[in-house]
This record gives C-alpha cells, sequence and structure tokens, in this order.
C-alpha cells in the first residue's frame, strides 16, 4: 500500500518559490567588479533570473544542456544558479584557478552550450577560446559599460542579454531527479571528475544542512558565503539562504582580502560565515595588526581541510566566533559532518570537550556513514581503529558524470571518499589523513594531519606538512615541513621534541625541513602531491 500523500517533486524552483512569496524582502548584498555595494532583494533577484531562463529558452536550450560559470560569487551567479536551473537546464561551475588544459578539458567533457564570466576571466578564456569546442556564446557579467573590449566570438554583456526580456515565467514542473548543476572535483591526480547534481539532491542537501546540529540556519541569520560558487555550489548556501529566508551577502573577487570580509561583517551584520581555514587564518591575522572587532560575527562554518585547534581557540577566546568544524566533500553535496555538541560532549570536561573540536563532527542526518578495513568489514566505534570512510544518502553521488571506471562506487551502493577515518564512542569522526596522504611506518598507520595539528599549535609555527618519505627499514616515515611565522625561530629540535607525550613515539617526525610558503591546489588546500614531488629523493637522517 503506498502512503497518501502529494507527490510534489523536490525542485529547486520551490525554494525560488518559497524566498519570493515569503522572504521577498530579505537582501542580497555582493561586491563586483563593477560595483562596490549591490544591493536588492530576493524579490527582484528572482524576477531577474526568470529573464535569463526566458532568454535561455528562446535561445533554444533543451532539458539538460549546460551552461557554464567562470564566476566569483555575487548576485549575477546567484541568478543565474536559478535561472538555469529551474529552467530545466545544468549549470555548470567551474573554478577558475585551475590549469588552463583542466579548464579546457572540463568545458569540452561538459559540453557546455553558452559560457559566463566575469570580466577578469575574458583574457584567460579569449587565450583557450579556440579549444573550447562546444561553446557558442559568451556572456561576461557586467553592463555595457563595463564591457571590455574582448576577441570572444558573440560576445554580451550579462545586463544587455537580460534587459528587454519578460520577467515572466512559470519554471516548468519536471522529474526530482532531473540535473540541476555540475561540478567537477579538481582532480590532483588524473582529469577531473564530474559530479551531476539533481534537483532532489539539492533541495534535500539544503534542509539537511540548515538543521540546528549542522549549520543552524534560520531567517534572522545573515550568511557570508566566502567559499566560492564554483567550490561544491558554495557548499549549498545558495540554496539553502533562500530556503530558510536568510540575508546574504557574497564577496565577489574580494573573497581572498580580509579588510574587504571584515567590512561587509561588520556593515552587513553578518553573524554566521563560511570558508576554508586559510581564510580565518587570513581574518585573525588582519584583525590583530588592525586592531579592529569582527561585528557581529558569531559562527563560522569552516572545512575543506582540517581546522587548527588554535585558531579556533583564538577566534573564540579573543573574538567571541564560535568555528563550526565541517567534513564535506564535493561527491557529497559537500555537508557529510558537523562538530557540533551533543548532551554527552556538553558534559565532559572544558580540555576534553576543547580537543574535541579537532574532530570533524558528527554525521547529519541525510548521509550514512561507516569506516571500514580491508576486507570492506565495519570498524568499530573507538575512536581509534583507522579505517576508509564511506558514505551513501540521497546528496552523495552514485557516479561520476560520462565516466564510468571508477572504483569508488562500490557494489552494495557505497562511495568510497578516499579519506581515512575513526569514529569515537560520542560518533565524532575523525579524518586521519586521505588515503594516498596516510603514512605507512612498518605496516602501521600514521596520521599526517594529526601531526600538522600538533606541529601549527606550536607560537613559532606558522605552517606545516607532513609528508611520508621512503626508509629503508620501516617502508615511510614521516617528514614534517614547517613555514615558520614571521620573525619567530624555532629548530628542529624544538619541534621534535614538542611532539613527546603527545603521539606515540614512533610517531614523532624523523626530521623536519623549513621553507618559505606551500604549494597549494587549485581549491586552496595543501598539495601532498606537488611537495612528495618536491621531497621524492630526500633522505632522512638515519637512511643516510
Ligand atoms: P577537492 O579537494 O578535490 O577540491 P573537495 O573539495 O571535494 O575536493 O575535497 C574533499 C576532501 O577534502 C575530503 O575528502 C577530505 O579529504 C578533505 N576535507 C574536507 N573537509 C575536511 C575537514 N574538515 N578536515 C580534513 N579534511 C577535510
Amino acid at each position: 500500500m503506498l502512503g497518501q500523500m502529494m507527490n510534489r517533486p523536490l525542485l529547486i524552483s520551490m525554494i525560488a518559490r518559497h524566498a519570493l512569496k515569503w522572504h521577498g524582502r530579505r537582501e542580497i548584498v555582493s561586491i563586483t567588479a563593477d560595483q562596490p555595494r549591490h544591493r536588492y532583494t530576493y524579490a527582484e533577484a528572482f524576477a531577474r533570473a526568470k529573464k535569463l531562463s526566458n532568454v535561455l529558452v528562446k535561445a533554444g536550450m533543451g532539458r539538460g544542456d549546460r551552461i557554464a560559470t567562470l564566476a566569483w560569487n555575487d548576485f549575477r551567479h546567484f541568478e543565474i544558479y536559478y535561472g538555469v536551473s529551474c529552467a530545466g537546464f545544468v549549470c555548470h561551475t567551474i573554478n577558475p584557478r585551475l590549469f588552463e588544459d583542466q579548464i579546457v578539458y572540463i568545458v569540452n567533457h561538459a559540453e557546455d552550450r553558452w559560457l559566463f564570466l566575469d570580466p577578469a576571466f575574458v583574457p584567460l578564456i579569449e587565450k583557450v577560446q579556440e579549444r573550447l569546442k562546444k561553446v557558442e556564446r559568451y556572456v561576461v557579467l557586467t553592463d555595457d559599460a563595463h564591457m571590455p573590449a574582448t576577441t570572444l566570438p558573440n560576445a554580451v554583456s550579462y545586463e544587455a542579454l537580460i534587459a528587454n526580456e519578460s520577467a515572466q515565467c512559470e519554471w516548468p514542473e519536471f522529474d526530482e531527479n532531473t540535473a540541476s548543476s555540475l561540478c567537477y572535483t579538481s582532480g590532483t591526480t588524473g582529469d577531473p571528475k564530474g559530479v551531476m547534481y539533481s534537483h532532489r539532491s539539492t533541495v534535500l542537501h539544503s534542509l539537511g544542512s540548515a538543521l540546528p546540529d549542522a549549520e543552524d540556519l534560520s531567517n534572522n541569520d545573515t550568511v557570508l558565503a566566502v567559499v566560492p560558487m564554483f567550490h561544491v555550489n558554495a557548499w549549498g548556501l545558495p540554496y539553502t539562504g533562500p530556503m530558510v529566508g536568510a540575508k546574504l551577502v557574497f564577496p565577489g573577487p574580494k573573497m581572498g582580502d580580509p579588510e574587504a570580509l571584515c567590512d561587509l561583517i561588520e556593515n552587513e551584520g553578518v553573524n554566521f560565515a563560511a570558508a576554508v581555514p586559510t581564510v580565518w587564518q587570513g581574518m585573525v591575522a588582519y584583525l590583530e595588526k588592525s586592531g579592529k572587532r569582527p561585528g557581529k560575527l558569531q559562527r563560522v562554518l569552516s572545512g575543506g581541510s582540517a581546522v587548527p585547534v588554535a585558531l579556533m581557540d583564538q577566534l573564540r577566546d579573543k573574538y567571541g566566533v564560535e568555528v563550526m568544524h565541517a567534513w564535506g566533500m564535493t561527491e557529497n553535496s559537500p555537508i557529510g559532518s558537523v562538530c557540533s555538541f551533543s548532551p554527552e560532549a556538553n558534559a565532559l570536561p572544558r580540555e576534553q570537550r576543547d580537543a574535541l573540536r579537532a574532530k570533524q563532527g558528527r554525521c547529519v542526518f541525510g548521509v550514512e556513514m561507516k569506516i571500514v578495513d580491508d576486507n570492506d568489514d565495519e570498524l568499530p566505534h573507538d575512536g581509534k581503529a583507522f579505517g576508509a570512510l564511506k558514505i551513501r544518502g540521497p546528496w552523495v553521488a552514485s557516479s561520476y558524470y560520462k565516466r564510468e571506471d571508477s572504483t569508488a562506487f562500490d557494489a552494495n551502493g557505497w562511495f568510497g571518499t578516499g579519506d581515512v577515518a575513526t569514529i569515537d564512542p560520542l560518533g565524532y569522526m575523525q579524518i586521519t589523513d586521505r588515503t594516498k596522504d596516510v603514512i605507512k611506518s612498518g605496516g602501521e598507520w600514521i596520521s599526517s594531519i594529526e601531526l600538522e595539528n600538533l606541529a601549527v599549535s606550536h607560537p613559532a609555527v606558522a605552517q606545516a606538512a607532513v609528508i611520508s618519505v621512503a626508509h629503508p627499514k620501516w617502508q615511510e616515515r614521516p617528514l614534517l615541513i614547517v613555514v615558520p611565522k614571521p620573525n619567530q625561530s624555532v629548530t628542529r629540535e624544538e619541534l621534535l621534541s614538542f611532539y613527546v607525550g603527545k603521539v606515540a613515539k614512533w610517531w614523532i617526525p624523523d626530521d623536519v625541513v623549513f621553507v618559505d610558503k606551500l604549494p597549494l591546489t587549485a581549491t586552496g588546500k595543501l598539495s601532498k602531491l606537488q611537495l612528495r614531488q618536491q621531497f621524492k629523493d630526500y633522505r632522512l637522517p638515519e637512511s643516510q
């Protein structure tokens, strides 16, 4: 017997319709290249998104056609999210920090028909335009007055494109499993892999991530989305924001500028912000230097890589800002776990409670999670057993776009994340490594992330990376690579003895190298691949 409830499809247009009707006066504030502070309402945003839908329909786009963006976070990008997906097309966001060849590969692989790009990226695309096989039209995200001279064929400014279009548009209803947006993982090895989200996965992910023990978002929040809209849909905030009726603030090209971010936080009343840890590191350095305070900021969601506890302490103790440490990935839309406190965790002594924040937290409703050994047998939640982290759920990818060769999806319907983790008796998951970064010393695993976290808690250390290097007896041993803080000095011996009593003796790195900076990937994460290449011939003192 079936239930007798309405089978209304979960479509992104449902979020837009709700926001339009019930939160129409809430604001979206952006910095763009052509406007230092653009401000309008959800009602205006969705009216313009409808104009764009009409343009695309008239241009002959078909259901599922891919339309690409190469853009920072701002109101026009937001309109494209809705104008494209709600009309039944696929919004394909591209990371402009990728290498040229990767961008060419991605655009061709996705067979993008139109490309919307910020003026800043016009020179980049002009260089590769002849290799972009299927792109018919280039839309520059500005108005005619700011339109750069360009050799891109058939180029038009976004404002001119939608200017004379009607804002009357009934977004169509279709199967909720229809593709809505596409995002490629940065692909540190091999070609980037595309994750094709659906309307259903997007709506469910927004619901799940808004929950109190996840992002805890509501109509009363003002959300600053620093995490790029080309990086897993800004962790879903352009959907969750309108769903709950939060005010949205977009930093445009200023996402890496702590002064501009602080200005937005203060003047727009931002109380919630989301970004990778390096943004918070930059922010704290700016606050320390300028003596400013971060306005009404209360909570920051930080993920993408492990957040050092020292950084969380600084934000909380000095600035009253609580860091919500989260774990996720492109294949998971991305939110999987958030480090929120359960009653048992709240009852712990303060020191243990504080230490818990280094963990990536508890599973969000909607995601199932397990750690398994090499035989795919589930490991206990004892906080000690390391295993491959697997997930499944309605917002987890079931395959990669136009790629059948992936071994990450198992026969039982689980996705192997490529992360190695522990889960403790209170249910707190902790990433100890990427499978490819884990250090295997004499057959036992050493967590590079734990060693890095400890290193950055040393007062003289700005950044740290731990990689494996070959060892004749133990196969692999950890090497600590450190960027010292400016005007601070610290020795190899001091750093190595800093580990004593904090980790097992055999975990302590065999050597320390001091460098000026660490290599980063296109998404701003530490590139261990590059480091391993750089230090591939490194010989540890014992093995010389
Ligand atoms: P890419 O790094 O390829 O751009 P993602 O943004 O999808 O792709 O990255 C997902 C990976 O980032 C996860 O599998 C995990 O290794 C890492 N990651 C995400 N959040 C955290 C976190 N809070 N702590 C440690 N690692 C994290």
